[in-house]
């Protein structure tokens, strides 16, 4: 420990990110102070318990992934349940199966077999066929044909993002799997659940013994918190870090609409996404069911999208080549910085939750383990 200071290190943030870094810091004999200007720990993955039922605050949080490295760690903390994530799309009061695959082909063409989806996609799909897709909807296009573009894409994405798809970045789309098998698991990962009693169970386990204050404005009392420690470890947004002085980083925001309902169970599935344009929530989850809840009640929330702006919560990074140019600028000088900065906000990724432990992994790996 540095002699003049309280701590190793000050970690800004108490979400996935900084809570990985504090557990690694504490295994190697260091010590944190975590901070975060919200009231609780667990950042986006939050979950605030109603009707005893976990309900994720801010938005559904499905924990999957290949790495089992990733699957071992987070399981030292909590066990995991077997949920599946299977979202159904309401198009227009029809119901679809998500991702696309062959329930979805069967409800829209009434198709049983692999080969006649195949045919069928790529009869819509073929025009669209280059070698290098420039925007979402060439990407979309491209993979899936017209049909599920126009009905399964296009209303949610310009909705979920603000934007033309035109104006999008392709690689947001490869996050859906396409396959022709009757599979209505939306990811490809070897594993995936919930923390059994939800996501505090993980954050608050990887805090245990680590220094933690709530309702701290870190701008406020930036150089006496600071002195509190030898090096900060820095998981909000760079540009706000940056005073904006390269200009500001856009996201996407949410707001959600939370009811508690008093029936037993409202749609039947933890997450069914609206995917017309005119509806203007993205989608409704039923908390419960990440769960197999059995509680009398439902809690239910809508995801209205909006523009995030400097007093509004960012969610999504918004990487088009206007945000990467700016963001690159930050980059460049963070890499000359004493303080550290990593996790969603602060490298301005559209991380999932596996990949931001990885990412706070590595680079507890790297600055501890020298
Ligand atoms: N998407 C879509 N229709 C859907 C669900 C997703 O077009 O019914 C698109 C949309 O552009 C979205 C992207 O796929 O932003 C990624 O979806 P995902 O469910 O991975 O987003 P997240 O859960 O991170 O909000």
């Amino acid at each position: 420990m540095n002699s003049t200071k309280g701590y190793d290190f000050l970690i800004v943030g108490a979400g996935l990110y900084g809570a990985v870094f504090a557990h690694e810091a504490k295994k190697r004999g260091k010590t944190s102070l975590v901070i975060d200007k919200r009231e609780h720990i667990g950042g986006n993955t939050f979950c605030k318990k109603i009707e005893n039922i976990n309900v994720h605050a801010y938005g559904a949080h499905i924990f999957h992934t290949n790495d089992k490295k990733i699957w071992d760690y987070v399981n030292e903390f909590v066990p995991f349940n077997r949920y599946t994530n299977s979202p159904v799309a309401n198009y227009k009061d029809s119901l679809y199966n998500l991702p696309f695959n062959m329930n979805t082909f069967y409800q829209l063409w009434n198709v049983k077999t692999p080969a006649e989806a195949k045919k069928i996609i790529e009869k819509q799909s073929s025009q669209y066929k280059s070698k290098n897709p420039k925007n979402l909807e060439e990407q979309a296009l491209s993979l899936v044909g017209e049909d599920i573009y126009h009905k399964l894409i296009k209303g949610y994405t310009e909705k979920q993002w603000g934007r033309k798809a035109t104006e999008l970045p392709a690689f947001i789309i490869k996050r859906l799997p396409l396959r022709y098998t009757f599979d209505n698991n939306y990811f490809n990962d070897t594993y995936q659940g919930i923390p059994i009693g939800g996501y505090n169970e993980l954050t608050g386990g990887l805090l245990e013994g680590i220094d933690v204050q709530l309702g701290v404005n870190y701008y406020k009392d930036k150089e006496s918190l600071e002195k509190l420690a030898a090096k900060t470890v820095f998981t909000g947004k760079i540009d706000e870090y940056y005073k904006y002085e390269f200009g500001e980083l856009e996201y996407r925001g949410l707001r959600f609409e939370h009811e508690v309902l008093d029936l037993e169970n409202y749609q039947g599935n933890a997450v069914v996404n609206y995917t017309e344009a005119n509806i203007p929530y993205t989608r409704i989850l039923e908390h419960k069911h990440f769960e197999f809840g059995k509680q009398k009640k439902t809690v239910i929330t809508k995801e209205y999208p909006l523009e995030a702006s400097t007093n509004l919560e960012p969610y999504y990074p918004i990487n088009d080549k206007k945000n990467n140019t700016t963001y690159l600028k930050y980059k460049k000088k963070s890499e000359n910085d004493t303080v550290i900065f990593g996790g969603r906000l602060a490298e301005y990724k559209y991380y999932d939750m596996h990949q931001v432990i990885s990412a706070a992994l590595a680079k507890a790996k790297n600055i501890l383990d020298f």
